[in-house]
């Protein structure tokens, strides 16, 4: 199918669904050529990017385990289980490893098998067994009936629905960015897992436009701002993340809730003011005590009821003055 698409193609739109290059279509579909800088495009790119980051961390340290390697937006992350402890002083050397996969030009290949088949074929893959056995109960979530779908690049495997760039030559412009904890589904009684973060581009010049704005964003960070212009500090007695705003910041800040304010009325809303406390029976009315009660903070027990803090954020709370007009 590439051939008809175009060079710039790295996968296909068939009849709305995204499918590999090699997809042969049975009869007549209409087929739309996605290309690299596309949304779709840079989607396939980077997901195929988290398959070779895999298998660079496996060539390197034989063992390791791979969970899942979603692509992101502007990236890619996989999250392994690797036999010894993994620092950010590494990434140039798996980065260095993913460029020899991508020299080597190594074909994606889908496999549909039996689910029987996938679980031998992961025989060593505990958490790509455990995620078959899950899907087995959601019938279909795979592949219709039994049917498991694997991507192969060289003797690389993974349980995968695809679509992924023809071979590994066509991910070019990617760097990994950063290294951090994650725990295997979330739940931090499983196990722990390596998470490295990488991103991935159409071109070398989308890639170093995005390292560009990252540098620029981190020159901005309101964190040191704060600090460097006198605006705010969290002084460790009253707790993390609890701001005093120093005169300039709250200056400022007055300024910037002025022209929210202003905004608003002029765009049709009424102000109106409601208390951040309110009797057990408001949240029951609403739903929060139901739903959301493990998440509030405690009730104050008074001679008139048990009275609850309201659960939204600050930032939530701060436009909730607001109501539209119309
Ligand atoms: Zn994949």
């Amino acid at each position: 199918m590439g051939g008809v698409l175009g060079p710039d193609a790295i996968a296909a739109r068939v009849d709305g669904e995204l499918k590999d290059l090699s997809f042969v279509p049975r009869g007549d579909v209409s087929v739309e050529p996605v290309e690299a800088g596309s949304e779709d495009g840079l989607h396939v790119l980077r997901h195929s990017a988290a398959h070779v980051l895999a298998q660079a961390v496996c060539r390197l340290w034989p063992g390791t385990k791979y969970a899942i390697g979603p692509a992101i937006e502007d990236g890619f992350y996989y999250d392994l289980a690797i036999p010894v402890h993994v620092s950010a002083d590494e990434l140039p050397r798996i980065e260095e490893e993913m460029r020899a996969i991508v020299a080597e030009d190594q074909p994606f290949i889908r496999e549909e098998v039996s689910r029987s088949e996938a679980l031998a074929r992961f025989s060593d893959q505990d958490f790509k067994r455990e995620i078959i056995e899950d899907l087995a109960e959601q019938e279909g979530e795979v592949g219709p009936g039994d049917t498991v779908i694997l991507y192969r690049n060289d003797d690389w495997l993974d349980l995968c629905l695809g679509p992924h760039v023809a071979s590994t030559g066509r991910i070019g412009a990617f760097t990994l960015t950063s290294i951090s904890g994650a725990y295997w589904r979330g739940d931090e009684k499983n196990p722990q897992l390596t998470r490295i973060y990488g991103t991935a581009w159409a071109s070398k010049e989308d890639l170093e436009a995005h390292l560009h704005r990252l540098e620029e964003a981190e020159r901005r960070d309101h964190r040191l701002l704060g600090r460097q212009l006198d605006l705010f500090s969290s002084p460790e007695e009253l707790g993390p993340g609890l701001w005093v705003w120093h005169p300039r910041g709250g200056l400022f800040r007055k300024q910037l809730e002025d022209w929210v304010r202003d905004l608003h009325l002029a765009r049709g809303y009424d102000p109106v003011v409601t208390p951040h406390i309110a009797r057990s029976v408001l949240w029951e009315t609403s739903g929060h005590l139901a739903k959301y009660s493990d998440n509030m903070y405690p009730p104050m027990q008074t001679d008139t009821g048990d009275y609850y803090v309201k659960p939204m954020n600050v930032a939530r709370a701060a436009a909730h003055p607001w109501r539209h007009a119309g």
